[in-house]
């Protein structure tokens, strides 16, 4: 993806800021003692990603919209799929899907929120801002 475009930010867990350096400690959302930890500034352009104390709470409604719409998916692809299958079998499927995929929402939602207030600026270096 070409960088400039927030999906490269969004999707490779890129710095919102240059999409070059990266924004969390470890890139793998299923290493579940560092999920989601941000990190303080990005190593390519050396801007925070912490505007303000808090600021990732926000990145709650991004996290509900996106297990909301994942829930539904799943739901939708039992009934079409398997139309005869019990409602225990569709709600188990809705729960282990979002189990499963939790870690990656939660990842996806800070970069999401993060990307909803941060802009693409470049990939100089700058001071601290
Ligand atoms: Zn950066």
């Amino acid at each position: 993806m070409r960088k400039g475009n927030k999906l490269t930010s969004i999707l490779g867990f890129k710095c919102p800021h240059c999409h070059e350096g990266e924004f969390f400690v470890d890139r793998n959302p299923y290493h579940l003692s560092t999920v989601g930890d941000v990190l303080d500034h990005c190593p390519v352009c050396n801007r925070r990603f912490t505007p303000e104390p808090g600021f990732y709470y926000g990145g709650m409604y991004v996290s509900y919209a996106l297990a909301v719409a994942l829930f539904a998916i799943v739901y939708i692809a039992m009934i079409v799929f398997f139309p005869d299958a019990p409602l225990w079998a569709d709600a188990a499927t809705v729960i282990t899907a979002l189990i499963i995929l939790s870690p990656l929402i939660y990842a996806v939602s800070k970069t999401i929120w993060a990307n909803l207030f941060m802009h693409y600026k470049g990939p100089h270096r700058t001071g601290e801002e």
